[in-house]
Parts: C-alpha cells; structure tokens; sequence
C-alpha cells in the first residue's frame, strides 16, 4: 500500500513564481495538486499513519473534526481508497440532519464514513479514555488519528513535503497552521540557514509552544498577525483579496488557512519586511474542498462569496 501511496505523490512539485519589487520572488508550491479528494498537507499526514494501521491490523480509522473539515473529508476519502472503515467524530449535535446541507460531510458520508455527533462540551473532551472507550463499545477497536491529523507519524510524512531543491533554493518557507504538524515537519526538514514562518489561521499565540513539542531547531516563527478574526472567520477584504489573486494567478486559495497566509505574505513583502532578493516559498497545504460550504454560508446572510471562474 505504501508503494500505491507514492505513486500520487510524484507530481505535486509545481512551484508558480510571483515577482515582486527589490527582487522579491514568491514561489508557491501547489502540494495541493498531490491528490483530487485527500488533499494537500492531509494525505503527507495520513501517508504514514495508513501504514501503520495496516501493519498493526486495524479495519477502521476514526478521527475527530468540524463541520467543514479538511480532514474529515480527507479521512474519509482515504479510507474508501485504501479500504478502511471510517468513523467521523464531528463538533456539533445540530448537525446530525443536516449532513445534505453541508457538502463536506456530504462527501464524506458518500465515502462511507460513519458519524459521531457530540455537543462542544463532549468535544472538547474528545481524548478522554472515558469517552474513547465508549466510543470503542459503540465501533469496536479502531486506528485513532487526532484532530487535525498531528502526531510523530503525520510530521515525518510533512518531512517529504520539501524537495533537497527546496531545502537550498528558498531563504524563507511559510505554511499555514492549525495543529502544527505540518510546519513541524517542514522546519525538522529544512536547512538552518532558511526562515520558516508560519502563519496562524487560529486567533491567539499559542502555537509557538505547540510547535517546540516537535522540533529542536531555531530557524522559525508563528506569524498570528492574519487570522481575520479567528479560525474559519472571513471578511470582505479577504474574499476580495481571494477573488483578485485567483483572476491574476488563477491559483485557487482556501478561505481557512492558504488565503490567509498569502495575504499575509503579500502584506508583509509590502511592508518591506522581507530583506531584498528573498527567495519566498510558500506551500499550497490544500483545503479548497471547503469552499463550497464557505460559500453556502456566506450566501446564506447575503455576504460576497469565492469566486474562481475564468
Ligand atoms: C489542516 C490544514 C492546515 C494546517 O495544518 P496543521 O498541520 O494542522 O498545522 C493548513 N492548510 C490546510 C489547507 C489545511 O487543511
């Protein structure tokens, strides 16, 4: 299986160039190419935890998410490839009929993934072993991945995500984070003459600790400057900012974590915060599967919505 896994994997080193002035490049790699459904910095996660679970002989995956997951999807998605049973535990009881409505869990659900719908106070709770053991007796012993998909095994396959190329190319790398696993990889496979800046999508500055559970090096920071409000939030300007980069680049952004780094990055290269002829790499981590719920939401209260249409 693991041979199968590489396979996808091959084509997903696409680097689009934007030049700016002072001799600033910005390069984004399209990881978000790497796979149609498990997409972006999910499948580097999950590569190495559906082998494992292979080896150790379980049936079934269960993982924790929201209502418009990246990872869910991509849990659910990898599952029906890769033959495992799927069991989603999702933040919110409100949405056990409304899965119609909602097309990542939509997805997910025609995926053949089984949900689990908690109220917060559950979900918060999620990891506790009285109610993983219940969650046992209810679906029987499964392969548990975290929220988010973060653990040892999720931050070695985020190791594959830059190239022996970009490890000498590039002066900075940025990434977008949620639950650091990915940055984690991507500053443990870096060189320590590189910057990797990571860009929040969560209000607060919390993830810096997070981030030195898993690494030893020094040559990073957490950037928590563009999270327009907090995680999942949109405004205007970054709908319009989205829309307007689509229409010169055509490269799809995602309104959670990419769309807010890129504005960030463009802002700070504006700001003269880069020193000249920087070399900036940033990495395309995926989520555009969550557009069409942004949009249904923001439809719903008359808002502009994500537009990538030729
Ligand atoms: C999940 C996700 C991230 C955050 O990755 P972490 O490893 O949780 O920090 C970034 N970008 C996209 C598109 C994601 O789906």
């Amino acid at each position: 299986m693991t041979k199968q896994l590489f396979l996808f994997m091959k084509s997903s080193n696409q680097k689009i160039p934007i030049h700016f002035p002072n001799g600033i490049e910005l390069f984004i790699k399209r990881d978000d190419l790497l796979h149609p459904i498990i997409s972006g910095n999910k499948f580097r996660k999950l590569k190495y935890n559906l082998a494992e679970a292979k080896r150790l002989g379980y049936k079934k995956l269960l993982t924790f998410g929201g209502a418009f997951s990246n990872h869910i999807v991509a849990v659910a998605g990898a599952g029906k490839e890769f033959g495992f049973e799927t069991i989603g535990v999702i933040r919110g009881e409100e949405l056990f009929d409304k899965i119609g409505e909602n097309p990542s869990l939509q997805f997910a659900h025609e995926s053949g993934m089984q949900f689990h719908f908690t109220d917060r106070k559950i979900y918060r709770d999620k990891t506790s072993p009285e109610f993983l053991s219940k969650l046992e007796q209810m679906f029987g012993s499964f392969y548990l991945i975290p929220e988010g998909g973060t653990n040892d095994l999720a931050i070695k396959g985020c190791k594959e995500i830059l190239t022996s190329e970009d490890k000498n190319e590039f002066s900075h790398i940025c990434c977008a984070v949620g639950t650091a696993g990915t940055i984690s990889g991507i500053i443990n496979s870096s060189s320590e003459n590189q910057q990797i800046i990571g860009f929040s999508s969560l209000k607060g500055d919390f993830l810096s600790e997070v981030i030195c559970n898993f690494v030893q090096k020094k040559n990073w920071y957490v950037n928590c400057t563009y999270h327009f409000g907090g995680y999942g939030k949109v405004s205007e300007e970054l709908i319009d900012f989205l829309n307007g980069f689509y229409q010169e680049t055509k490269i799809p952004l995602d309104p959670v974590y990419t769309g807010k780094m890129i504005f960030g990055i463009i802002d700070l290269i504006q700001n003269n915060h880069f020193p000249p002829n920087s070399k900036i790499l940033a990495i395309h981590t995926g989520g555009l599967q969550g557009i069409a719920g942004m949009n249904h939401a923001l439809s719903a209260k008359n808002k502009k919505t994500i537009q990538y249409n030729d």
